[in-house]
C-alpha cells in the first residue's frame, strides 16, 4: 500500500496564491471580527463551524482552542481553509459586505488556526471504546475520511476501500495546485488517520476486486463515498486524436506526475464550469509566455457556471475566451491542430454557416464528469436519480445498512459539503449501529 506521492511533479510549478497570515496579521483581523450573534457566516458554511467563536479565540491567542474548535465541526478544516470558495460561503455573508466595508478574511484566520495544529502536531480527537461493530467506506475521498474519522471516535471498525493509491479523493488529486498542493492533502490525510484504527485499503476497486454482496455480507453498515466518474465525452469527431483529453485526468496528471508540455503553446479549454477555469489557469501556469489558453463555452461571460471571482483571476493571468461556440470538430494529422467550433446564438442554438477554427496543440476537455449511482442499481432498494444516490437529508439510502455522501450524493459540489454529509452519514450510521434509527 503507498499513500505518498512522487517529488516530480508539474504542480509544484504553482505558488500559493493566498499566503499565510503572520501572528500580528491574524491577531488585527481576529480583532476586526463583530463576533455577531446568529452570524450569517456560519449559516452559509455547510459544516457550521462556530466562525465567531473561533476567531475570538485567535483575538485572545488560544489558538489551539481555536483550532479545537474548527475540527470539532470539520476534521478537513485545514485544507477547506485552502480550497473553500470562500467568496460565495462564508466570506460572501460576512455582514461587513452589507456596509461597505471588506469581509473578515475568514479563510485565512482558519488557515492560521489548523497550520499552527498541524506544525505543533496537536492532537484533539482519541477512537471511542471498541463497540465490535464494522463499517465499510467505499471510496478514499473527503466524504469517507470524514465519515470514518467521526465513526472511530463512536468505536466502530472502519475500512476505507480505494481504487487509487493514494487517498484524499480530489481533494489530492484535482484542487488547483495554487490553492493546495497534493502532498499537502495526504499529509492532512495522514493527520486524519491519527486517529487510529481506519483500516485503509488501496488498490482495491469496489464493484471489480470485491463485491457490493460480498461488503454488504462481511460489514454492519456501508458508505458510498465514491464521487463521481471518468470526464465526459463530446462525442465529436477526432475526439481521440492525441493532445486530446479529459480536464480531470490531466489535472490528476499533472498533480501527481509530470505532464509533456514541451511543444505546447495553444492550448483550448473547453467548458465554463470551476474545472475549465481551473484548467485555464493551470494551463496559463506551464505554458511559455508567450502561448495563448482559450477557454471555449457555449455560453455567454455572465452565465457562465464557474464562480465569477475565479474567472476574473484567470482574465488577469492572461487567458481569453470564446463565448457561445461548441467544438464541432478536433482535426490534425496524428495529433490535435486544430479546433473547428460553431458559433450559437443567445440560446445556445447553431447560427447557420458560422463556424471557424482555432490552432491548438492541446485541449482540455471539462464538460463534466459521469456519475457512479448506477453501480449500486442492481442492489435494489437504493434509488438513483440522474446518477446521483438519492438519500435522506442524513445520508440514508432506501436499502438498510447503505448510506451515501460527498459528490455520489450531490452530484458534484465543495470539498466542506463532502465532509459535512460524510459526517453526517457517521451520525446516522452510528444511530444506526446503535439500534435507535433505520438505515
Ligand atoms: C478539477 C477539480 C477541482 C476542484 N477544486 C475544488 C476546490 O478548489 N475547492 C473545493 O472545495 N472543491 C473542489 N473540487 C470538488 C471537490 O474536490 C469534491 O467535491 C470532493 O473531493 C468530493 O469528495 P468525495 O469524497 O465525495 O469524492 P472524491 O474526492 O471524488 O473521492 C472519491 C474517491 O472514491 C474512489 N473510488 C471511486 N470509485 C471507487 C470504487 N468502486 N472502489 C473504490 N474506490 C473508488 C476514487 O478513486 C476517489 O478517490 C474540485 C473538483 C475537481 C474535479
Ligand atoms: S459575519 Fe463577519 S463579523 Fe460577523 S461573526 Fe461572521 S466573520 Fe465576524
Amino acid at each position: 500500500m503507498s499513500r505518498q506521492i512522487q517529488e516530480e511533479r508539474s504542480e509544484t510549478a504553482f505558488a500559493d496564491f493566498k499566503p499565510p497570515l503572520t501572528r500580528d496579521q491574524a491577531v488585527v483581523e481576529a480583532n476586526r471580527c463583530l463576533y455577531c450573534t446568529d452570524a450569517p457566516c456560519v449559516k452559509a458554511c455547510p459544516t457550521h463551524i462556530e466562525i465567531p467563536q473561533f476567531i475570538r479565540k485567535i483575538a485572545t491567542g488560544n489558538v489551539k482552542g481555536s483550532a479545537r474548535t474548527i475540527f470539532e465541526s470539520n476534521i478537513f478544516g485545514m485544507s477547506c481553509a485552502r480550497v473553500c470558495p470562500v467568496e460565495v460561503l462564508c466570506v460572501g455573508d460576512c455582514v461587513y459586505n452589507e456596509m461597505g466595508v471588506p469581509p473578515i478574511q475568514i479563510g485565512k484566520l482558519q488557515r492560521y488556526a489548523t497550520d499552527m495544529a498541524f506544525a505543533e502536531k496537536w492532537e484533539f480527537f482519541q477512537a471511542g471504546p471498541d463497540t465490535g461493530k464494522k463499517v465499510a467506506l467505499i471510496g478514499g475521498g473527503p466524504a469517507s475520511l470524514a465519515c470514518a474519522h467521526e465513526l472511530r471516535r463512536a468505536g466502530h471498525a472502519t475500512t476505507i476501500f480505494e481504487k487509487r493509491a493514494s487517498l484524499g479523493g480530489l481533494n489530492t488529486t484535482g484542487v488547483a495546485p495554487y490553492k493546495m498542493r497534493a502532498d499537502k492533502s495526504v499529509e492532512e490525510v495522514e493527520w486524519i488517520l491519527g486517529i487510529g484504527g481506519i483500516e485503509v485499503k488501496t488498490g482495491v476497486e469496489v464493484g471489480k476486486d470485491i463485491s457490493f454482496a460480498d461488503l454488504e455480507k462481511q460489514y454492519d453498515a456501508v458508505f458510498f463515498g465514491a464521487g463521481l466518474g471518468p470526464d465526459s465525452r463530446m462525442s465529436v469527431p477526432g475526439e481521440d486524436l492525441p493532445g486530446v483529453v479529459g480536464a480531470v485526468d490531466w489535472i490528476e496528471k499533472m498533480k501527481l506526475g509530470k505532464v509533456p508540455m514541451t511543444g505546447v503553446k495553444r492550448v483550448v479549454v473547453v467548458g465554463g464550469g470551476n474545472t475549465a477555469i481551473d484548467a485555464v489557469r493551470e494551463a496559463i501556469g506551464l505554458v511559455p509566455a508567450e502561448s495563448e489558453v482559450v477557454m471555449v463555452y457555449r455560453g455567454q461571460e455572465d452565465r457562465m457556471s464557474g464562480y465569477a471571482h475565479e474567472w476574473k483571476a484567470a482574465k488577469v493571468e492572461g487567458a481569453r475566451a470564446l463565448w457561445q461556440a461548441i467544438p464541432v470538430a478536433f482535426e490534425g494529422s496524428g495529433k490535435v491542430e486544430r479546433v473547428r467550433c460553431q458559433r450559437l446564438d443567445a440560446n445556445k442554438k447553431p447560427i447557420a454557416g458560422f463556424e471557424l477554427t482555432i490552432d491548438a496543440d492541446l485541449v482540455l476537455v471539462a464538460i463534466g464528469q459521469s456519475k457512479l449511482g448506477a453501480m449500486l442499481a442492481s442492489l435494489g432498494g437504493i434509488q438513483i436519480e440522474s446518477g446521483k444516490v438519492v438519500t435522506d437529508d442524513r445520508g440514508g439510502t432506501g436499502r438498510k445498512g447503505w448510506f451515501a455522501g460527498g459528490d455520489a450524493r450531490n452530484g458534484g459540489k465543495e470539498v466542506v459539503n463532502a465532509a459535512a454529509e460524510g459526517k453526517a452519514a457517521a451520525l446516522a450510521i452510528h444511530d444506526f449501529l446503535s439500534g435507535g434509527s433505520r438505515g
